[in-house]
């Protein structure tokens, strides 16, 4: 007999995306005749194709491959030499951020990244996560056991950073002691991003608490206020308590093709049950050798041709795509007298719903009346209940449909 991870049952019933899909398909399937006016604004998934360098580089990488001169087989695990170096220069030393070549960590993405991190913590750990968070972090921590069963909407055994209207929608650092906190910034779902002060706060919570931040900034490319860090290691100490996980998903629209990578420097310890200080990065580098290949050869390529000034250029352009949409979604927001936040640093807009209809009325409601799907952010935790998440990957013809249609949430929801 072949005993399961009794973890996984503590999982709650489905995750998200599935069920917003479920509706969507039972919506087209009895309205057949409204099912090609969906418009689709509920999955963060990008919609524009790669940037030109990129799909370049990637041509040549399957030209090296299919030629016995430039043929490459099996490449370091962590990543080529000079796709780290490219990233470690471009993306962090070029804006005065001081990270080695060596503390960068290729992989397929930043949601497997996040998730085979816990492989290095023991148990025990306290950990605290946002809410509304990115479900990954939650659900992951569930099936690796740090959990206990789920009650009134949270697991047991974790500890959640409320999010809300008062404080910005930017978590503060918990009060009882914690070994271990998520945090990400610009945000997915909220919109929001942290600025150099509220990040300072956490990092210096975090130094004197010896506690681990783990730092999701799949959003950074998004950033454009300039008192708004890229990244956490532009906060002083910040190499001593955190890692971070960048993915070329969202700002390469790398979402199909899949890389991302972790920072991970080389003077962040955690403890051993002897006492001892031991560094994550000599245990991240073990990890990726003995349970991974790494990320192909066409990919790097296309990775160090993102990092080129003109790939800078092209992900900066793409970035300002999705934002000009974000904005167009936020005045329509805003003009059906709505309250409305982020989508100023982060592809996502967040509004409250009209008083008295919930998350999930809210999306059933769009879709029934508008053919409109967006995202409950009740699904992304308590906090998130009573706001809706609107994503602005998509054509700018569709976004500016999906603008005029939000205003069925104050038209239809006043006919009630
Ligand atoms: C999209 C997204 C990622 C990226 O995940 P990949 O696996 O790199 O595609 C990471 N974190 C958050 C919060 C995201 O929304």
């Amino acid at each position: 007999m072949a005993w399961i991870n009794d973890n996984f049952l503590k999982l709650s019933a489905g995750y998200l995306f599935p069920e917003i899909a479920r509706r969507v398909n039972v919506f087209c399937n009895s309205n057949p005749e409204l099912a090609k006016r969906v418009i689709r604004c509920g999955i963060g998934d990008v919609t524009e194709p790669l940037p030109e360098v990129a799909v370049t580089a990637l041509r040549e990488g399957v030209e090296d491959l299919a030629s016995r001169e430039r043929f490459q087989g099996y490449g370091p695990p962590t990543g080529h030499d000079f796709v780290r170096a490219a990233i470690a220069q471009s993306m962090f030393r070029e804006r005065g951020v001081d990270i080695a070549d060596g503390e960068i960590f290729l992989s397929d993405g930043s949601k497997p990244d996040a998730s085979h991190f816990l492989e290095l913590l023991g148990s025990g750990n306290v950990i605290a996560v946002p809410d509304p968070v990115y479900p990954v972090y939650v659900d992951t921590n569930v099936m690796a056991g740090n959990t206990g069963a789920m009650v009134n909407g949270r697991y047991q055994g974790l500890v959640y950073l409320d999010a809300t209207a008062e404080n910005g929608f930017v978590p503060q650092p918990p009060s009882q002691p914690v070994d271990v906190a998520y945090l990400c910034s610009p945000n997915n779902p909220t919109g929001s991003a942290m600025n150099r002060a509220a990040l300072t706060h956490w990092v210096n919570w975090a130094l004197s608490n010896d506690a681990l931040i783990l730092f999701d900034a799949a959003y950074e490319a998004f950033v454009r206020e300039s008192d708004m860090p890229r990244s956490i290691f532009e906060i002083p100490g910040a190499k001593k308590c955190a890692v971070e996980f960048r993915s070329f998903s969202k700002n390469g629209g790398f979402t199909g093709l899949r890389c991302g990578f972790t920072v991970v420097p080389k003077e962040l310890t955690g403890r051993a049950r002897d006492g001892k200080r031991v560094p994550f990065h000599d245990l991240w580098s073990r990890r990726w050798s003995t349970c991974s290949n790494g990320v192909s050869w066409p990919v790097q390529k296309a990775v160090a041709a993102l990092c080129t000034p003109q790939g800078q250029k092209q992900m900066t352009a793409l970035c300002d795509f999705y934002l000009a949409n974000a904005a167009i979604l936020r005045n329509a927001i805003a003009a059906q007298g709505l309250q409305v936040w982020g989508g100023q640093n982060a592809p996502y807009v967040w509004l409250k719903c009209p008083t008295g209809l919930s998350s999930w009325d809210a999306v059933d409601l769009l879709l029934r009346e508008a053919q409109l799907v967006t995202t409950p952010g009740a699904g992304f935790g308590n906090c998130g209940e009573g706001f809706l998440r609107v994503s602005a990957f998509n054509s700018r013809a569709n976004v500016q449909e999906a603008g005029r249609r939000l205003a069925f949430l104050t038209t239809s929801a006043s006919k009630r």
